[in-house]
């Protein structure tokens, strides 16, 4: 186990898991830790600098604890699992605030989620509210679990398809996108990309829940799919959040493309079983790679300005970025300069 607090960090944020939404391989998992073990809480717990964050929880009602209070950052700080049969007779809990007070803590098994690169970035944990033992054969299903958990986040960091779309990774996108920026300006070739984010996505998961936000997600990913010629690259950048990378393509027809995209989901709703159906909006911004210096960053970054503008315009829009070197009007008054 290694043990430096900054590259623990560091191997933590490298899994790109905090703040992300629940997930059914993570929910499966604290389900199966609450029935298999009979505890009323469990949690994939990471120990980020100054909180406890849940990946998946049961019977826990808050999202993240502050470090200093939580059993888990006991947990990491060795390679052997943490059991505690009774918190209330215990000097290092006894105190605590989440043994006197809700979620009253009283048993407590955890074991390490150990990073490839051997860090305990957090723990999977079975917590009763009674003192209680926790048999041998309890703690290994803990371990399995355990192993489960850090297998499905360090093979998505492998992967270079994002699991739900099948749209490319951010870091393979990111990869593809450096190497055509290269070519580009080697060539002296056009390139040009949009950035996409779904409108109001919050109020989705809030109204129908996660499960038919994601289903939305993979529809829209679908769609850009369909609409886009074989040589445009999409990939999942975030959430919700995609990009499209259009090699030989000036800002005028990349706008073009965009705004088919737009109006194929915009005109289409997605069902989202028992016969039910679901409209949803994007947002894109698109940019053209400018001349001379500027790069992938700065490409980037023009196209989330646009992003936003169109986001500040009322959303369900395309908006183009204005290029970083002065270039010939677009002879087209419908395609609007907006940043
Ligand atoms: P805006 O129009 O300004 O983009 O509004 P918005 O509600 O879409 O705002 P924002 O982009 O900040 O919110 C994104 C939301 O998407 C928040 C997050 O919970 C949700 N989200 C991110 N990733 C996923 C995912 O993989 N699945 C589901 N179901 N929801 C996700
Ligand atoms: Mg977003
Ligand atoms: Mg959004």
């Amino acid at each position: 186990m290694r043990d430096d607090e900054e590259g623990r960090i560091l191997a933590l944020h490298r899994l790109e898991v905090l703040d992300t939404p629940p997930e059914a391989p993570f929910e499966n998992i604290v389900e199966l830790v609450k029935k298999i073990l009979g505890v009323p809480m469990a949690a994939v717990s990471l120990v980020d600098r100054e909180r406890q964050w849940f990946k998946a929880r049961r019977g826990l009602d808050v999202c993240e604890t502050a470090r200093d209070v939580s059993f888990c950052t006991h947990t990491i700080q060795n390679s052997s699992p943490l059991v505690v049969g009774d918190a209330l007779h215990d000097d290092r809990f006894a105190g605590n605030p989440l043994v006197l007070g809700d979620p009253r803590i009283r048993a407590y098994a955890g074991v390490p989620l150990r990073s490839a690169d051997g860090y305990n970035v957090g723990s999977l944990c079975a917590i009763d509210t009674k003192p209680r033992t926790f048999p041998a054969a309890e703690i290994a299903v803990l371990e399995s679990f355990a192993k489960l958990v850090m297998d499905e986040l360090e093979l998505r960091q492998i992967a270079s398809t994002d699991h739900l779309t099948g749209a490319l990774s951010r870091r393979a996108w990111m990869d593809r996108a450096g190497a055509e920026v290269e070519r580009a300006k080697r060539y002296g070739r056009a390139m040009s990309v949009a950035m996409l984010d779904i409108d109001r996505f919050k109020a989705v998961n809030d109204t129908h829940g996660h499960p038919v936000g994601d289903l939305v997600i993979r529809s829209i990913a679908g769609t850009c799919r369909q609409s886009t010629r074989s040589s445009d690259v999409l990939g999942r950048l975030g959430g919700e959040e995609f990009a499209i990378l259009m090699p030989e393509t000036v800002a005028r027809d990349a706008f073009a493309l965009a705004e088919r995209v737009r109006g194929e989901i915009a005109g289409n709703a997605i069902p989202i079983g028992s016969g039910a159906a679901l409209s949803a909006t994007i947002s894109i911004g698109v940019s053209q790679l400018g001349e001379g210096q500027s790069g992938l960053q700065a490409l980037l970054e023009a196209a989330d300005r646009a992003l936003y503008a169109a986001k500040n315009s009322g959303r369900n829009r395309t908006a183009l970025a204005e290029p970083a070197v002065p270039e010939p009007a677009v002879p087209d008054a419908a395609v609007r300069r907006v940043v």
